[in-house]
């Protein structure tokens, strides 16, 4: 039986941990990538993976990609993320997450859990029932503040950093006219083409629930295609915010744009799909630095609770119009080395983490 730490995605992680309870019939990982700048932080996924093998390179993958949104976020936190296998009928108990809320707390807040796919707001609450290692909790009050929805934030980030890319590569200061492609008009993507609508850009949108792309698309001004047609969509930006990894030989050909910048997970197929774009001439924002605004949030939550203080708004919104800079930075030097930027933003990662 081959070691997990032989795996293609074993990254030197500080500890992979197997959560068993047999009471509650719960099975989850737990890794930690790197503790190097803090806790790891990252979300908790409930999934039903077809073999034990996925769940673990899922895990391996997640947790290495958070230390590295993390570090290049500024925040004080190392990166870590949780699995938890769910069966066929993805069956998901209080018992369950129960155990795993004190499999968290037995860590000791060397990993803080939040909310990934299949975890809900309402399940993180139950979580923090036994653990105060836990982010993204619901805000009393609601509405403009730190913490719970990280959708909104995340949005707010890669507005911001649409705009950064459109004046890098476009040379444009202002956002009219600018065409801009939105896959998937989810919390993400349509919070992000309201933020767009107000500039002035010009909007196509697609969702596999057409009606909820027609329906924004009829709100904003902006029209609204089939999902299968948006990456054909000839337009100045392509902004994907519904899936990971359309970015392959197939999607990279169908792309008619200038600039690809959106919140979606793991754009990049394959780790050499940062350098085709680059070969075509297509500006990449790297996903983990572009759609950080989310974890920001919720982490700043997390600490404010931690450290007895009231959430800040303004000390999220103020470090999300830092990841521009971010981004300019790591263009400028994809522009003077050649090195694509995706390679030069885990470069820059890896180093923050002490790799
Ligand atoms: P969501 O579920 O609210 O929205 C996703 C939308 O994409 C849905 O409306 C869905 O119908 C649509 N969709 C799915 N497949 C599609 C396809 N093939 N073509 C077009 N549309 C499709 O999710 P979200 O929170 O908006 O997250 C969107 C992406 O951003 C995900 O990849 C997520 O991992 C990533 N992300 C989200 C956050 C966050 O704060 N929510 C943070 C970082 C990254």
């Amino acid at each position: 039986m081959p070691a997990f730490w032989t795996e293609a995605d074993y990254d030197d992680h500080e500890l992979v941990q197997l959560v068993r309870d047999s009471r509650s019939g719960l099975t989850a990982i737990i890794a930690l990538h790197s503790t190097h700048l803090g806790p790891g932080a990252g979300g908790t996924r409930f999934w039903h993976y077809a073999e034990p093998a996925a769940a673990m390179r899922d895990v391996l993958r997640l947790s290495r990609g958070m230390s590295f949104k993390n570090a290049m976020a500024g925040l004080p936190m190392g990166g870590g993320k949780a699995v938890i296998l769910a069966d066929a009928a993805r069956t998901k108990t209080p018992a369950m997450l129960a155990a795993f809320g004190d499999a968290v707390q037995a860590l000791g807040g060397r990993y803080v859990t939040a909310e990934d796919v299949g975890i809900s707001e309402a399940d993180m609450v139950a979580i923090s029932q036994r653990t105060s290692f836990v982010s993204g909790l619901p805000v009393e009050g609601g509405g403009d503040a730190a913490g719970g929805d990280p959708g909104p934030f995340t949005a707010l980030g890669i507005y911001h950093g649409i705009k950064a890319a459109v004046r890098h590569k476009l040379g444009k200061d202002s956002l009219a006219d600018v065409h801009v492609a939105v896959q998937g008009t989810g919390s993400v993507g349509g919070g992000l083409a309201r933020l767009l609508a107000r500039d002035g850009a010009k909007l196509t949108l697609a969702d596999i629930h057409a009606d909820r792309a027609a329906m924004l698309a009829g709100e904003l001004g902006g029209t609204a295609v089939a999902s299968d047609a948006i990456m054909d969509t000839a337009c100045d930006v392509f902004s994907p915010n519904a899936l990971g990894a359309i970015l392959d030989d197939a999607g990279i050909a169908r792309l008619d744009c200038a600039i690809v910048a959106g919140g979606a997970n793991n754009q990049l197929a394959r780790a050499h799909h940062g350098a085709i774009l680059a070969e075509r001439g297509i500006l990449y924002a790297p996903d983990y630095v572009i759609n950080a605004g989310g974890i920001i949030s919720v982490t700043l939550e997390y600490l404010a609770r931690r450290d007895g203080a009231p959430s800040d708004v303004d000390a999220v919104k103020t470090r999300i119009a830092q990841i521009p800079g971010r981004l300019e930075q790591i263009w400028q030097e994809s522009d003077a080395s050649g090195v694509s930027p995706d390679q030069v933003a885990d470069r820059m990662a890896q180093k923050l983490i002490g790799r």
